[in-house]
């Protein structure tokens, strides 16, 4: 007799994993299949971001960023160390150690609220069956009344810049990387691209990154964006704006790469080239022909915004569906989904999904860029506040960038807000909680915060959208 669950959820990434825990404490019946096979052959829930996405990169963030400080800045504060040395091998263990926790993490969630996590294949057949293959043993079907595809996104690969694992990697293999590569080469200037470029370069390496588009981050705010690329530049980071990327070549561990920009055809040497194009979604199994799921031109599965597919009781989340491939998105589908299976209203803002760039300045944002605003053609003003003009900043020695506020000119509604700089991704909470509350400038205004902090820049930002900035000239 073939096993049955009310809920199935094939994939535990950071969207079906929390799905999966939510059925269950609805009292549901609950599978998760996942067949994550880490580089030491281990299998492991958490899915791309807890085994070689979010968690790793910000582990690595972390180690490069105070090797960064050690050398760079300790001797502001009167501290002296003789030579600071990175040994990359303890980095690497630290970051797998980090990895190992969280996803055994998992496992142990899973147990706690009876969910039943099953390693292997799934495959979505019709009539709400599942094929599951475990690793080690023969296809079994699975009866299930609701099911929860939550496949994820694998790394794009461009046709003239193949993946070979060793010379031009994905972001995972360059997550890896048990040595610093002396010149490191990065096609693509998005929040990938950025983080690993940081990593890298804080670490020794010469890196340079090329970017097809002419304007750098071309999704934040222009003034957020201007900030970061001015610093990064500082930094030493060789940020091509207006590269793109024609071939790649290996010859004796040397990537030969060509791009076109406005003055012709150009071309660099690397140890290591780094594809961070972007993510496709990831489907490739995952139901049959006959499923009636259906995908659009892009790969994406079909879902309304309810994430329900074309199938009843089928629903798809994360990154294998529309919307920005982040995982507090997916993870709050996830809950949405869950909830509605079991009987409960529930949805997704959709506006306000918070962005988090973690390179040094952090950047971050929510709701509407200026420019957006500006399309939209509804009045508006705007207050900023310079980190230079923080005393927390200035305590933490981190003074570049700022905090900008966006609100409606009529009823003084918040539409964005904008950060680059220490903490971004931290203090960008207050903001989306504003957002998701309809908050007026006035309410953060009002609003106490601590003293010295740098939520204080969010305050007074927000004072100064109305001229009201208490320490900062009004302008
Ligand atoms: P995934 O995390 O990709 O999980 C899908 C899971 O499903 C995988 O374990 C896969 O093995 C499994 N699976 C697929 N098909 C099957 C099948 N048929 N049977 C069994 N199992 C299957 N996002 C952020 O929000 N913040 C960040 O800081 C951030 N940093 C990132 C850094 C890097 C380097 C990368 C690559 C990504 C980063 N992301 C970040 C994006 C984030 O990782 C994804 O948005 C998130 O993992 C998507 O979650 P998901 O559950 O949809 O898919
Ligand atoms: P993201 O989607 O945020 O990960 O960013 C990927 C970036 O890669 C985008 O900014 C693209 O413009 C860039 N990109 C894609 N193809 C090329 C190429 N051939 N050369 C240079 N940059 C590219």
């Amino acid at each position: 007799m073939s096993k049955k669950y009310d809920v199935v959820v094939i994939g535990a990434g950071p969207a079906g994993y929390i799905a999966a825990i939510r059925a269950a404490q609805h009292g549901l019946k609950t599978a998760c299949i996942d067949e994550w096979q880490n580089r030491d052959g281990k299998y492991a829930f958490g899915g791309t971001c807890l085994n070689a996405g979010c968690i790793p990169s910000k582990a690595l963030l972390e180690s490069s960023e105070l090797y960064h400080r050690a050398q760079h800045e300790f001797k502001k504060h009167g501290i002296s160390t003789g030579d600071v040395n990175m040994d990359i091998a303890g980095m690497q263990k630290r970051r797998a150690g980090i990895v190992r926790q969280l996803t055994g993490g998992i496992a142990g969630l899973f147990k706690a609220n009876k969910v039943d996590g099953l390693v292997g294949h799934g495959k979505l057949l019709t009539d709400r069956q599942v094929e599951f293959t475990p690793v080690d043993g023969e296809p079994e079907i699975i009866d299930a009344k609701h099911v929860i595809l939550a496949s994820g996104s694998a790394p794009i690969e461009l046709p003239f810049a193949k993946f070979d694992g060793v010379d031009i990697v994905d972001s995972w293999d360059a997550l890896e990387f048990d040595a610093i590569p002396e010149r490191m080469g990065v096609i693509g200037a998005g929040v990938i691209g950025l983080e690993l470029g940081s990593v890298w370069a804080r670490l020794g390496s010469k890196v340079t990154i090329l970017e097809a588009m002419g304007d750098f981050l071309f999704m934040a705010d222009r003034d957020v964006a201007s900030v970061a690329g001015k610093d990064f530049k500082k930094q030493g980071l060789d940020i091509r704006l207006g590269a793109k990327v024609t071939s790649a070549t290996v010859t004796d561990g040397v990537v030969t790469v060509a791009y076109d920009d406005a003055q012709g055809s150009q071309r660099i040497e690397v140890d290591k080239l780094v594809v961070a194009v972007g993510r496709r979604p990831y489907t490739d199994g995952l139901f049959s022909e006959d499923s009636g799921i259906a995908t659009d031109g892009r790969g994406f599965i079909e879902v309304d915004d309810e994430c329900r597919t074309r199938v009843k009781e089928v629903y798809a989340i994360g990154d294998c569906v529309r919307g920005p491939m982040l995982a507090h998105k997916g993870s709050e589908e996830g809950v949405m989904v869950a909830d509605l299976i079991a009987g409960e209203l529930a949805e997704v803002n959709y506006n306000v999904i918070p962005s988090v760039i973690y390179t040094a300045p952090e950047i971050a944002w929510v709701g509407k860029t200026e420019a957006e605003v500006q399309q939209s053609g509804r009045p508006y003003k705007t207050g900023s506040f310079p980190f230079a003009a923080s005393g927390r900043a200035k305590a933490m020695e981190q003074t570049t960038g700022m905090v900008k506020v966006i609100a409606a000119e009529d009823d003084d509604e918040i539409l964005g807000v904008h950060i680059v700089g220490p903490m971004a991704g931290e203090l960008i909470g207050e903001a989306v909680l504003a957002l998701e509350f309809s908050a007026s400038t006035e309410d953060i205004q009002r609003t106490i915060h601590a003293h010295p902090s740098l939520s204080e820049a969010v305050h007074e930002a927000a004072l100064a959208a109305d001229k009201r900035a208490l320490n900062y000239m009004n302008r």
